[in-house]
């Protein structure tokens, strides 16, 4: 089964209440703050730089397993300068967000299929696999108890970084035998703060971001430690975020740095690189496919020839492209730029809807007719 389908299918599982799984991460002091001064940390200050009162940890030694499940109080860890992720990079992480409703109650997006993807990632990295009750766990014990950190502006939302290391000190080349899990949380505002601006893109024939039997396919530290050059370049010409092409043929589209892409046709049809195993299956792009089959659009995970695309839009017959995370939800993008070519696209109708469709269900404005919410407090605080 390919991952995608396993993280699909892991996504239906039944699971216990928040309430219920937040028992595994015992621990923490519920500790009130205004909803002003979240407002305010998002208004003035850069993303991922203030995080709540805990973070959910636990640790795991070959002998015993995940024990030591516990909230904390927020803050560094110490690690003898030995540590094996310090060297050798074994890490991975998930990007997911707590939503407030209307009605107060809060909630997280399918929270299995991040779980899913977090032990896939584990798998690849050689790392252990953590039960999904006890990840999900992590977050409903970190999101119950710093509830309050979960803004409330329009938009904003409570962005969730589970995570884990290899913390054996020792430099000798090998899977790391213990590991630590933590899970951490900072208020975000909307990624577009008032209009919905369109991003630049250049287009790398000089880079790949993985190439085949890498490790494309697990959210690791290391693929994005790869993508910082690619990125600073260009940055210095003049564009905010990169596209990768396969590393293969260097012919067809595959995704950004953090961030899957589609195209629109102007027949309504929508395309988006198949996931060949040099692609991060994400959650985003899993769902819009959905809503934008119910919509009636023609969807096709397939290849997209770099040379072939550039020329559909500039015969019109490719009208908009987009790119999609969890972070930004959805992103417009506005230009296209390589070595040889740069064209321009609007803001289309299709974005645009997609965008709305999914933050409705996200933020409790639409209903959740594929049940994709979990709650992790409700509306009486329970
Ligand atoms: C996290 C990530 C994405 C987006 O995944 P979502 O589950 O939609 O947030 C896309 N590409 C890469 C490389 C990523 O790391």
């Amino acid at each position: 089964m390919s991952p995608e389908i396993r993280f699909e299918e892991a996504a239906k599982l039944p699971l216990g209440s928040a309430a219920e799984l937040a028992e595994y991460f015992p621990g923490g002091e519920y500790r009130p703050k205004p909803a002003s001064e979240v407002s305010d940390l998002i208004a003035n200050s850069v993303f991922g730089t203030n995080f709540s009162n805990h973070m959910a940890s636990a640790e795991y030694e070959p002998e015993t397993g995940w024990t030591n499940q516990a909230l904390l109080p927020y803050g560094p860890l110490q690690m003898d300068p030995a540590t094996s992720v310090l060297h050798y990079g074994q890490e991975i992480f998930e990007g997911m967000k707590a939503y407030r409703f209307p009605d107060g109650s809060i909630w997280t997006f399918r929270p299995a299929y991040n779980a899913a993807r977090f032990n896939a990632s584990a798998e690849r990295m050689a790392m252990p696999t953590i039960p999904v009750e006890q990840f999900i766990g992590s977050l409903a014990a970190l999101v119950r108890t710093d509830r309050d950190w979960v803004p409330s502006m329009p938009g904003a939302s409570l962005y969730l970084r589970p995570m884990m290391i290899g913390t054996e000190a020792r430099i000798g080349v090998s899977p790391s035998r213990s590991y630590r899990y933590l899970c951490i949380a900072t208020p975000v505002g909307p990624y577009f703060s008032g209009d919905f601006s369109p991003v630049s893109i250049w287009v790398t024939q000089k880079y790949h971001r993985v190439g085949p039997g890498c490790t494309g396919t697990a959210k690791t530290g290391g693929n994005y430690a790869a993508s910082m050059l690619p990125q600073k370049e260009a940055a210095a010409l003049g564009y905010q975020q990169v596209c990768y092409l396969d590393a293969k043929t260097g012919k067809n589209l595959e995704e950004l740095g953090g961030m899957n892409v589609f195209v629109v046709h102007q027949d309504g049809r929508v395309r988006t690189p198949a996931l060949t195993g040099t692609i991060l299956a994400g959650g985003t792009r899993s769902s819009i496919i959905t809503l934008l089959e119910k919509q009636g659009h023609q969807v096709e995970e397939t290849q997209i020839n770099l040379e072939e695309l550039v020329a559909q839009i500039e015969s019109g017959e490719v009208v908009e492209i987009f790119a999609c995370g969890t972070a930004a939800v959805v992103a417009p993008i506005g230009k296209l730029a390589g070595t040889e070519f740069e064209v321009e696209l609007p803001v289309g109708p299709v974005t645009m809807q997609t965008y709305k469709s999914l933050t409705d269900i996200q933020f409790g404005l639409a209903p959740d007719t594929e049940g994709w919410m979990y709650q992790l407090v409700g509306a009486d605080g329970e």
